[in-house]
């Protein structure tokens, strides 16, 4: 395990052994506060630890005190270039901030920025992607190769460094999986800052799963990265999801539901794919204190041993479910009410 320092956003800590973290992005436009709020708090719903919403300009800078009014989840801002951009943010109370300090332009500016940092304890994520590189690192690199991206990281770094700034956290991002895990690799090797991991574009839900998988996956799995993003084009709520998945498949995560369900066959009796995909939506973001094993079975006819194998089974099957728990069957109802009954079975047992 990479051993990295530590900062915290809001109250979520990063890096130094703390549990790795879950980042999506608003898709709504920041300056609209009722979108933003009930974006934030859905993502929260489904288990997502910190929030970032892009910054465009000054009414959206002014919308982060209202929005965080509204919300309890720490909300990063993201800025490009223009330094009163971020100063209004922390003004606003944002608990944490993507910003690249070569960007900014003048030295007052940065120090303005860093300044008003340091003063509020706010971290600052560094964050280099395949498709922004300086002019100079690139003609130099001749692509936006993983040493590129890492030299690109390492320069911003040293503006923060040269203000007598650490509270960093660094992404070096692209869309080639190869490239973004050989980056973050030798940027772990170059640094003890904390690694913001992910797979900058990475398509649909389908594919950009597959990629997020695999990129971050494979650097958690050798004990590099602090926390991670997975971004898709679609609904955030999904990132979260994928991204929590990752770290249950890799034992990074285990307070959460572990859904079983049958592949199902001819013997199935009710819309298995359905049922699952429900339920899986609404029990996803649970932060439970031991990991809970729920089955889903699609008949009457093996669903009810197999069911009783799990903390909590369903049976479906001849219009009704038949719920398990502890192997013994506790209560049976209507088809349409199984994700109720399931959901408030599961809280009313595991959720505090
Ligand atoms: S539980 Fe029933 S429907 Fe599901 S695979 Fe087994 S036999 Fe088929």
């Amino acid at each position: 395990m990479r051993e990295s320092r530590q900062i915290a956003i809001g109250d979520v800590k990063i890096g130094g052994g703390a549990p790795i973290s879950v980042q999506s992005m608003t898709i709504t436009d920041t300056r609209d506060v009722d979108a933003t709020v009930h974006q934030i708090k859905r993502l929260e719903a489904a288990g997502c630890d910190i929030v970032r919403l892009a910054v465009p300009d000054m009414d959206a800078a002014k919308a982060i005190g209202k929005i965080k009014e509204q919300t309890t989840i720490p909300i990063v801002s993201d800025i490009h270039f223009d330094y009163k951009l971020a100063l209004e943010a922390l003004n606003q109370g944002v608990d944490g901030m993507r910003i690249n300090p070569g960007n900014i332009g003048a030295k007052y500016r940065i120090k303005a920025v860093v300044d008003g940092v340091k003063e509020r304890n706010i971290p600052i994520r560094i964050g280099v992607n395949s498709g922004s590189l300086e002019k100079d690192i690139l003609k130099k690199h001749g692509s936006p190769t993983a040493e590129a991206l890492v030299e690109s990281a390492m320069r911003h770094v040293q503006i923060l460094e040269d203000f007598d700034f650490h509270d960093i956290k660094i992404s070096v991002k692209s869309t080639d999986v190869k490239k973004m895990i050989k980056a973050y690799r030798l940027l772990g090797e170059s640094t003890n800052y904390a690694l913001h991991l992910g797979v900058t574009e990475a398509g649909t839900p389908k594919m950009g799963t597959i990629k997020s998988s695999i990129g971050i996956g494979s650097l958690l799995a050798d004990g590099i990265g602090d926390t991670i993003r997975v971004s898709l084009t679609g609904d955030p709520v999904e990132e979260v999801f994928v991204g929590l998945n990752i770290l249950k498949s890799i034992g990074m995560r285990n307070n959460g539901i572990e859904l079983i369900s049958c592949p199902g066959c001819g013997r199935l009796e009710i819309d298995l794919m359905k049922l699952v995909s429900d339920v899986e939506q609404r029990v996803s973001g649970y932060d439970l204190e031991r990991p809970v094993k729920v089955a889903i079975l699609g008949c009457v006819v093996n669903g009810p041993g197999e069911a009783s194998e799990a903390d909590i089974g369903i049976a479906g099957g001849r219009g009704k479910g038949m719920l398990y728990k502890d192997g013994k069957l506790v209560r049976s109802f209507k088809e349409e009410d199984i994700v109720d009954e399931l959901v408030k079975e599961i809280e009313s047992s595991f959720v505090n």
